[in-house]
């Protein structure tokens, strides 16, 4: 059992704040919340919300008030498509988020500080090949990141870094690899893959095609949102302070997620590969040593399961909103 903490999810209304939110509660702690936005699907469990914008310090600081841990979360970011379109304002938002929310952290004497930083960190020559080399913590340096959302993610990490050694604020940096799951967004621009894909494939017609951004050929490593959280909480519990990847290790091409989604919805279908469209970097995986090493734990749900998962409460989003089913197809007749 451990003892209750009083803690702030920031970006809160988002996917994985949503989750993260929902576990803390269940163990016991008290949570405040804070978000630009209302939560897009369903209220939050935290005992507290507030709508603040975060790019403010002045809101950076009533948001940590009586805290001992903040999970940092909040970003303005979304799939590939969204990063390589908003590099200025995505640099410029997270800049004021992150910077200011360790400044506040530090003022009022927060005990631990968690940034959640991206595997979008790792040096674009490491990644240039399918069957890529998975990729370790070290790696990161010589830095040659992605462009605009990269570069304020690693350039974060170094200020969580120098507020640990220059004024002795406990920090953690996670870099995610490619999370998922059900209440994540998948539509309207800030998607990523594997939410595209299942809308994509529940609004098609079984013998249909549909459309992939790239060869499909470009592989990646997915992580489940249940395996998100647990290894989120483990890292802050640690007193591991470098930079930590929280992913899985099981490398997967674009077009084999499209059959595995395909297969769970039980259709045949075709797919139209647009090659006008971003697709990020070739290849990226997880280096999951250190993860082992540090927390004695990986991640475990399979990605079969997470991802029916995911395309079932897709499905369902869809479904009831009228856009597939018999009231779809009244609505194509009339
Ligand atoms: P998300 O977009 O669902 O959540 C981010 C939340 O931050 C949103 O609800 C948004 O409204 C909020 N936010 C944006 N600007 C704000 C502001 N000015 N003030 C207050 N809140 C603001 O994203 P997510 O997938 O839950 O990601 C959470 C964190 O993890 C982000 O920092 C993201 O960069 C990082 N990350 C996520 C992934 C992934 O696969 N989901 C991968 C790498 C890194």
């Amino acid at each position: 059992m451990t003892a209750t903490k009083r803690v702030l999810i920031t970006g809160a209304g988002g996917f994985i704040g949503h989750h993260l939110a929902r576990y803390l509660v269940a163990q016991g702690h008290r949570v405040r919340g804070v978000d630009i936005k209302e939560p897009e699907f369903g209220a939050t469990a935290a005992q507290e919300f507030e709508l603040l914008d975060l790019r403010r310090r002045d809101n950076c600081v009533r948001a940590v008030r009586e805290v001992d841990e903040v999970y940092n979360l909040a970003a303005n970011m979304g799939g590939i498509g969204f990063i390589e379109a908003n590099k200025a304002l995505i640099v410029h938002d997270n800049v004021l988020i992150n910077i200011q929310m360790l400044e506040a952290s530090r003022l009022t004497g927060v005990k631990r500080f968690l940034f959640t930083s991206s595997a979008c960190v790792y040096p674009q020559r490491l990644q240039g090949d399918a069957a890529v080399t998975p990729l370790r913590e070290e790696d990161a340096y010589p830095a040659d990141p992605e462009d605009g959302y990269g570069w304020e993610k690693l350039f974060t990490e170094r200020q969580c870094r120098h507020y640990r050694e220059d004024y002795g604020l406990d920090t953690r940096v996670v870099r995610f690899h490619n999370i998922y799951g059900p209440l994540g967004t998948f539509e309207g621009g800030r998607e990523k893959s594997p939410a595209a894909i299942c809308r994509k494939v529940a609004l098609a017609e079984d013998g249909g095609e549909i459309e992939v951004w790239g060869d499909g050929n470009q592989t990646r490593s997915y992580c489940y949102i249940d395996d998100c959280v647990e290894g989120l909480v483990r890292l802050m519990r640690s007193d591991h302070s470098e930079p930590l990847n929280l992913g899985t290790d099981r490398l997967i091409a674009v077009n084999g997620l499209v059959d595995l989604v395909s297969g769970i919805a039980g259709k045949s279908l075709h797919r139209r590969h647009d090659l006008t469209k971003p697709q990020g970097v070739r290849g990226r995986n997880s280096d999951n040593s250190r993860l082992r090493a540090v927390l004695g734990w990986e991640p475990r749900v399979p990605l079969e399961e997470g991802m029916a998962q995911t395309y079932r409460w897709i499905e369902g989003r869809l479904r009831a909103q009228g856009r597939i089913g018999a009231r779809a197809r009244d609505a194509a007749l009339a």
